[in-house]
């Protein structure tokens, strides 16, 4: 005959690492008991036989029975107290438990062993007649509702009606006879109910309070919150059973939860609370008020000493902050519970660091703890948990969007950018709302303090500008209508009008009425945080570099950690008050020596724009990008045009204004594409537009030149765009590289630089070694490539369908915030092999806004790019995740 299952573990069998078999409190109870902790004596029946229970059709597995009798037999020699004995009986708790917790979701039945017969010995003992009672009459109530699930109103409307009748207010209240009466209303209840009395044979109680907690795995409630946190249903529950130990025999007893750390804060102190002479679920009901637990210090102090002990050992054992539960009773400490207690982002990042300088875990180990997004949670402001949930509560919800950039917002609502600078620079905080935004818009989100948005996504205009300013934004919120001419927006019944409080959750992509109160972090306050990031430097392999468009977005980044600009988008240097006329121009010259003479006109701004980006980035490699979006976005729109030459023709007042906005009509109409983002945009503009990217790399060259001679170390990289074929980037470079040389030779000075390309098209990935020929660098544009090689536009996709696609499960993800693997990523991995087979040490990253987000920045660090670039606000997020990335290969390989 084979060896019988092993369905039963005595706690000094178990350990710490069983939790798929014995739950997460059989584990912790069981790796207590091995080191020597005060755990009251039990044993742990497995999740495996819960398992078999089911299979079997809901019946114990052959030789769970026995085994558990023999468990018993053992908890009675180490209690010398006998389960079921009239003089000295042991009382029980069975108590689910599965590897996962799932707080308050499962059932858990005390005081079993009770009977009409063992009371008896239990008040002898304890001389308590009144705790006896109240004992036996828990285990009733409890016993009639969990195991026999029978309402729980009806033993609740018990206790109301005599405490009414005898005008009780608190259930302390009940005298001895009060709580025997009830206790036999509580058996009639039963009787009534199920046709059979409560056992009276405490093993019967045993055998039924473990089938209950077995069933209660597949209970409504347990059901739906493992579907909510992603729990596989297939684990099973173990079932705890433990000697009862009681806080409520009176004030030398008592009982409590507590942190080792607070867990708010991450001080190193004990958090928590306790009372005396009660029980555990009276702590957790909220019937009285607990005291904090320092009290304890001066209520018991030799106890407190021990708790605090044991506390600190646990914390070292486990090195972790530990979430424990214990009872005193009778001036003995028990511990009947530990698990790795959860805390706040803030409270994570000083634990960490903190526990690395108290020599209990590693630094790599600090590292791994920390996710990407409870940093990002540190850098930007919150709304305070309170506040938002009586916003809630208040029916101040309006809709929810795409969280476009993190941080909470609050502010009045404007509908244009205009207004939004006006009242942002008058000291006003303004919330812009659009249908959508363009780089028309910037001057008013500059001033703004949020950003919301009807339509677009992740890298939409709105989306990306914002991050850049590290604003909340939230953006395709496709419920709100907004009607511009009125100036307001609604949603269901509600309707905003400017001037209207409004807060967005940029993390979230919720939108409330209102003002929301929060809290602003700072970053040179975040001293643990930046210790922190520093380790995580030394384990990464991927450089961080930023994507900064402006001197001060550069400074930040720098300030955050970066490495180098990995791209600096020129196009907002054409769109600023005093440049935009001419560009306009410039786009509408009718010969060569016109539109030159404009460009000359820009170069001057062009220059001093890389100047200040060179002098805050001295030392460090600075990519910019040459121009672009399509042109016809410099020119005004075609529709305003339309409109205006309409209304002159039909007054017939101005007829040179007439004739000029005819020509620039004529002009737009002849630009306009059907499909703009596959137009003309990009190093396609450079071709066809003679003098506009020579205009802009002297510029950047006589920057680099200028600051060189003034003792600043440059290194520019010229970035050539959207490029498809090798020969656009074959004809761009040679053009380019030309000028290069020339302004050189006109400063007087050589400067290193080089010249490279943005892999956004498909067939540039294909053809990555052809065109690595004419680029010692490549930087990935991923939001192009996204948009390209899944044929959706990045514009519109996300408010019309992506989301929903991602809601319905049709795709994982958004892919244009978490990269796609497979579709994109794999003409990433192509490029990288073909791209280097030409040139060894070609210097690739990636600029899109995947470069910000932790699992796109793991794929990179596996491509082996140098380096990945992103909104300076989320630099630190990068450092992390890239450390992260690298200490998981090496954890990978062991
Ligand atoms: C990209 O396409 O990923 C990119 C960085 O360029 P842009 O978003 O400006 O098109
Ligand atoms: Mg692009």
């Amino acid at each position: 005959m084979s060896a019988e299952k092993k369905w039963v573990y005595m706690f000094e069998e178990g350990d710490a690492t069983m939790r798929d078999l014995l739950g997460g409190k059989g584990a912790g109870l069981a790796e207590m008991a091995n080191i020597g902790l005060p755990v009251p004596p039990g044993f742990i029946i497995t999740t495996e036989a819960c398992l078999a229970y089911y299979e079997a059709g809901e019946k114990f597995p052959p030789g769970m029975w026995e085994q558990t009798l023999s468990a018993l037999k053992v908890v009675e020699e180490r209690s010398g107290k006998r389960f079921g004995d009239s003089k000295d009986p042991l009382l029980l708790s069975v108590r689910s438990g599965s590897k996962f917790s799932m707080p308050g979701m499962m059932q858990t039945v005390l005081n079993l062993g009770l009977t009409d017969e063992t009371i008896k010995g239990l008040i002898e003992l304890t001389g308590n007649e009144r705790f006896a009672y109240d004992a036996y009459r828990r285990l009733v109530q409890m016993f009639g509702h969990v195991v026999l699930e029978i309402e729980a109103r009806r033993f609740e409307s018990v206790l109301e009606r005599v405490k009414e009748d005898k005008g009780y207010e608190v259930d302390t209240d009940l005298t001895t006879e009060d709580l025997r009466a009830i206790t036999e209303e509580f058996k009639v209840i039963i009787e009534e109910e199920k046709g059979f009395a409560f056992p009276q044979d405490p093993y019967e109680q045993l055998r039924l309070a473990t089938a209950a907690v077995f069933g209660s795995w597949n209970i409504k409630r347990a059901v739906d919150y493992r579907e909510f946190h992603k729990i596989p249903h297939d684990l099973g529950t173990a079932a705890n059973v433990v000697t009862m130990v009681f806080g409520n025999m009176g004030f030398d007893s008592g009982t409590g939860v507590a942190f080792t750390r607070d867990p708010a804060t991450g001080e190193k102190e004990l958090y928590g609370e306790y009372l005396l002479s009660a029980q555990g679920e009276d702590v957790v009901a909220g019937i009285r008020t607990p005291k904090p637990i320092s009290q304890l210090k001066e209520e018991m102090p030799q106890i407190y000493a021990q708790f605090a002990e044991i506390c600190e050992r646990l914390e070292r054992h486990y090195r972790d902050v530990q979430d424990v539960e214990f009872t005193v009773e009778r001036g003995k400490l028990w511990m009947l519970q530990t698990r790795t207690g959860k805390r706040t982002a803030r409270a994570a990042v000083k634990i960490a660091v903190d526990m690395v300088k108290e020599g209990i875990i590693s630094k790599e180990e600090a590292v791994q703890r920390i996710e990407p997004s409870q940093i990002d949670l540190l850098l930007h402001p919150a709304f305070d948990d309170r506040a938002k949930l009586r916003a809630l509560e208040d029916d101040r919800f309006l809709a929810k969007g795409l969280n476009a950039s993190p941080g909470a917002a609050v502010g009045v609502a404007v509908f244009d950018a205009d207004t939004a600078q006006e009242w942002g620079a008058a000291g006003r905080p303004v919330i812009l709302v659009r249908p959508e935004t363009n780089p028309d818009d910037v001057h008013g989100m500059l001033q703004a303090q949020g950003i919301f948005t009807q339509r677009g996504g992740a890298t939409s205009h709105a989306a990306v500008v914002a991050r850049g300013l590290g604003k909340p934004c939230v953006a395709g919120c496709e419920a709100i209508s907004i009607d511009l001419e009125a100036k307001t927006f609604s949603v269901n019944e509600k309707v905003v009008r400017e001037g209207d409080y409004i807060s967005l959750d940029g993390g979230t992509g919720e939108v409330f009425m209102g003002q929301i109160a929060r809290v602003e972090p700072k970053w040179e306050k975040e001293k643990e945080l930046q210790t922190l990031l520093s380790w995580a430097d030394k384990f990464r392999r991927l450089g961080v570099w930023a994507n900064a468009d402006y001197p001060r977005d550069a400074q930040r980044a720098r300030e955050f950690g970066a490495e180098g600009i990995g791209l600096c988008r020129t196009e907002h240097m054409f769109f600023e008050e005093e440049r935009r006329p001419i560009v306009v121009k410039m786009v509408l010259a009718e010969d060569e020596e016109e539109r030159k003479a404009l460009l000359d006109q820009l170069l001057p701004f062009q220059r001093e724009d890389f100047e200040g980006l060179f002098e805050v980035m001295d030392g460090l490699p600075v990519i910019i990008r040459l121009i672009d979006p399509p042109m016809h976005e410099f020119l005004p729109p075609r529709e305003e045009l339309l409109e205006e030459v309409t209304r002159l023709r039909c007054t017939g007042q101005d007829p040179k204004r007439l004739a000029e906005k005819e020509k620039l009509l004529r002009v737009v109409e002849s630009m306009w594409e059907v499909n703009p983002m596959l137009g003309l945009r990009g190093c396609r503009a450079g071709i066809m537009y003679p003098g506009l990217t020579e205009m802009q790399v002297r510029a950047i060259l006589q920057a680099a030149c200028r600051k060189a001679k003034e003792g600043i170390e440059v290194h520019p990289e010229v970035m050539i765009p959207l490029v498809g074929h090798v020969n656009e980037l074959k004809v761009e470079r040679e053009k380019l590289e030309k000028v290069a040389k020339d302004v050189m030779a006109e400063e007087g000075i050589e400067v290193d630089y080089k010249f490279g390309t943005m892999i956004e098209i498909p067939r540039a990935a294909l053809t990555a070694d052809e065109i690595a020929k004419y680029a010692e660098f490549f930087s990935f544009g991923t939001n192009d490539l996204t948009q390209m090689t899944y044929g959706v536009s990045r514009d519109d996709a996300e408010g019309k369908f992506l989301l929903q696609y991602v809601e319905r499960g049709i795709l994982p993800e958004n892919p244009f915030q978490v990269l796609d693997r497979e579709g994109v990523g794999q003409l990433m991995r192509v490029t990288v092999e073909r791209g280097r087979s030409t040139r060894p040490d070609l210097e690739i990253g990636i600029c899109g806004e995947h470069g910000g987000d932790p699992s796109s920045i793991e794929f990179c660090h596996q491509l082996g790019l140098n380096y990945v670039s992103c909104s300076p606000f989320r630099v630190p997020i990068a450092r992390l995740a890239a450390a992260r990335a690298a200490l998981g290969e090496v954890e990978r390989d062991k």
